[in-house]
C-alpha cells in the first residue's frame, strides 16, 4: 500500500512536469489552431488548444455517460423497471467488489475489525451473503468473538453452497467448547455432505472412537477407504482395531456367542493385532476348539512375539506338567527363535521344568546384550537354580532393579506408556498408535528404579549363610513361568513385587 501511494505521487509530479514542458514548447513554437464554426472563426494559441482538447475529451466522456443513463431511462419508460437501478447497480457492484477485496486484504493482514467493517460494506452493495459472511465469520473467529462467529455460521447454514462451511464452523466451536456430543452430530452431517473431506472424516472418526461408537466408526472408516481418502491396508488394520473393540463391548454386554464371532472376525481382518489374537483364542477356547486357538496365537507370534500371546497360549491347557508345557510351546518357540521374547519364554519354561542349564542356554547372552528387568531376573533365577552363591544372585537382582523394563505399549505419537493395549491413546487421543516397544529415554521408568536401590544394597547380609534366604528365593521367582493367570504375570507387574519384598 505504501509503495502504491508513493508511485501515485511520483506519477503525478511526472505528469505535471511533462505538461509544463509541453506547454512551454507549444508557446515557443508559436503554433496555433484555427477552428471554423459556420461563419465564425476562432484562433487559438497553442496552450488554449491543449486545454480545449482536454475539455473536449471530458465532454465526450460525460456525453457517453449521459447517453447510457438516457438509454436506461428510455428502457425504463418502455416498461423495463429495473433498467435505471441496473445502471446505478453497476456502480454499486464496483464499490461492492472493492470493499470485498479490501475485506479480504484486511483479513489476510490480521485486521479483524477492518475486515468485518469492509464485509458489511460489501454486503450493502453486493447482497452476496455467501461471500461476505465467509469473511465476517473468519474475522469474528480471529477476533475471538465466538457469539458473532456462531451467528454468521448459522446464516451460512441456510444456503446450499455454504452449508458445509457453516456446519464445520459450528462443529469446531463445539469441539473447542468440549461439547463432543453435538460436535459428533455435526461431524456426521458434514461428512455426509462431503465424504471426501479428509479433515472432517478424521474428526468424525476420532470422535466416534473416543465416544466408543465402534460400529459408527467402522462405517466412517469404510467410507474413507471407499473414497480413497485412506489406503486400503491402513483401513483394514484400523477396521480390525475397531472390530476388536466392538467385540469387547459385546462381551461386556454378555452376548458371548455374537462376541466370539466378532472377535474371530477382527482377528481375521488383522491376524497380527496382538489383543485381537488373544481375544480370538479365548473365543475359540470357549467353543472348545484348542486347535484354532493354537493357530491364531502361533500366527500372531510369528508376526511379533508378545508375553500376552504366551499367556493365552498357556491358558489353552491350564493344568499340564512343566514338561508337557515345554513340548506344547514348541508351536510358538520354533518361530522367531532369536527374538528376545522367544528366548525369555523358553528360559522361563525350562526354569519351570527345573532344567537350569537348558534355561541358561535358551537365554544365552541376553542378560548382557539386552539387560531388562525380566532378562536379569531370569538370569538370577538360573544362577540360584544352579546353586550360585547369594552375591551373584543379588548382583543380578540389583542390576534388574535399575534396568529397563523392556518393551511396553507405547504411543508412537506422544510416547505415553500404557499398561494395557487400548485403541485410543489415553494421553493424546490418537487412534491406533500403540506399539509394543522399548519407550524412548525419559519416559522409560514411570515408577521404580534408582530410589529403591539403597534398600536392596544396604540389606543386611544373610545371618545364616548355609540356609538360603527365603526372600531371595521369592524374588527370583521368574515373573512369567506360571501363566495360570495372565493378569498376574508379566514384567509390568513384577516391579512392585520387588519393591514390596525387601521391606
Ligand atoms: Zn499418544
Amino acid at each position: 500500500m505504501m509503495l502504491w501511494s508513493l508511485f501515485k505521487i511520483i506519477l503525478f509530479v511526472a505528469l505535471i512536469a511533462v505538461a509544463a514542458l509541453g506547454a512551454g514548447w507549444l508557446m515557443e513554437t508559436g503554433g496555433g489552431v484555427r477552428i471554423a464554426v459556420g461563419a465564425q472563426e476562432f484562433n487559438l494559441g497553442a496552450l488554449q488548444a491543449a486545454i480545449v482538447f482536454v475539455l473536449f475529451v471530458l465532454a465526450i466522456w460525460l456525453l457517453l455517460k449521459l447517453i447510457s443513463l438516457l438509454t436506461a431511462v428510455v428502457h425504463f419508460l418502455n416498461g423495463d423497471e429495473t433498467a435505471i437501478s441496473r445502471y446505478f447497480d453497476r456502480n454499486r457492484e464496483r464499490k461492492g467488489y472493492e470493499a470485498l477485496a479490501d475485506g479480504l486484504m484486511a483479513l489476510a493482514s490480521g485486521e479483524e475489525r477492518a475486515a468485518m467493517a469492509k464485509a458489511a460494506r460489501a454486503e450493502k452493495f453486493l447482497h452476496r451473503p455467501e461471500l461476505t459472511n465467509l469473511i465476517t465469520a473468519q474475522a469474528a473467529e480471529m477476533a475471538g468473538d465466538r457469539k458473532k462467529a456462531e451467528d454468521v455460521y448459522k446464516r451460512l447454514l441456510q444456503d446450499e453452497r455454504t452449508r458445509f462451511v457453516g456446519i464445520r464452523g459450528i462443529m469446531k466451536q463445539k469441539l473447542e467448547a468440549g461439547d463432543t456430543e453435538t460436535a459428533m452430530k455435526l461431524a456426521e452431517k458434514a461428512f455426509a455432505l462431503k465424504p471426501r473431506h479428509v479433515e472432517t472424516g478424521d474428526i468424525l472418526l476420532a470422535l466416534q472412537a473416543t465416544q466408543s461408537d465402534w460400529s459408527g466408526a467402522r462405517k466412517t472408516l469404510g467410507a474413507k477407504v471407499k473414497t480413497g481418502a485412506l489406503p486400503k491396508d491402513v483401513g483394514k488394520r484400523r477396521d480390525a482395531v475397531l472390530a476388536l473393540q466392538e467385540a469387547k463391548d459385546i462381551f461386556d454386554e454378555g452376548n458371548s456367542i455374537r462376541a466370539r464371532e466378532a472377535a474371530i472376525e477382527a482377528n481375521k481382518l488383522s491376524p497380527d493385532l496382538i489383543p485381537g489374537a488373544v481375544l480370538a483364542a479365548t473365543s475359540y477356547m470357549e467353543r472348545d476348539n484348542p486347535r484354532y486357538a493354537t493357530r491364531v496365537l502361533t500366527k500372531a507370534w510369528q508376526a511379533q512375539p508378545h508375553p500376552d500371546l504366551a499367556a493365552a497360549f498357556a491358558a489353552i491347557r491350564p493344568d499340564e506338567t512343566p514338561e508337557e508345557r515345554l513340548k506344547r510351546f514348541k508351536a510358538l518357540t520354533k518361530h522367531q527363535k532369536d527374538h528376545p521374547e522367544t528366548r525369555m519364554l523358553l528360559a522361563e519354561l525350562h526354569i519351570a521344568n527345573e532344567d537350569y542349564p537348558a534355561a541358561r542356554n535358551a537365554l544365552g547372552d541376553l542378560a548382557e546384550t539386552d539387560p531388562t528387568q525380566r532378562s536379569l531376573t531370569l538370569m538370577a533365577a538360573i544362577e540360584r537354580g544352579e546353586g550360585g552363591d547369594d552375591d551373584t544372585v543379588r548382583a543380578c537382582l540389583t542390576r534388574a532393579v535399575t534396568a529397563s523394563r523392556g518393551p511396553q505399549w507405547v504411543c508412537d505419537k506422544c510416547n505415553q506408556i500404557h499398561a494395557d493395549w487400548v485403541p485410543v491413546c489415553e494421553n493424546c487421543g490418537a487412534f491406533d498408535t500403540l506399539s509394543w516397544k522399548v519407550p524412548p529415554e525419559g519416559g522409560a521408568r514411570i515408577h521404580g528404579g534408582a530410589e529403591m536401590l539403597p534398600l536392596l544394597v544396604s540389606k543386611p547380609a544373610p545371618e545364616a549363610p548355609d540356609t538360603p534366604p527365603t526372600e531371595a528365593e521369592a524374588e527370583v521367582e521368574p515373573p512369567h513361568a506360571d501363566y495360570a493367570d495372565p493378569d498376574d504375570a508379566g514384567p509390568a507387574q513384577f516391579a512392585p513385587e520387588v519393591e514390596g519384598k525387601p521391606k
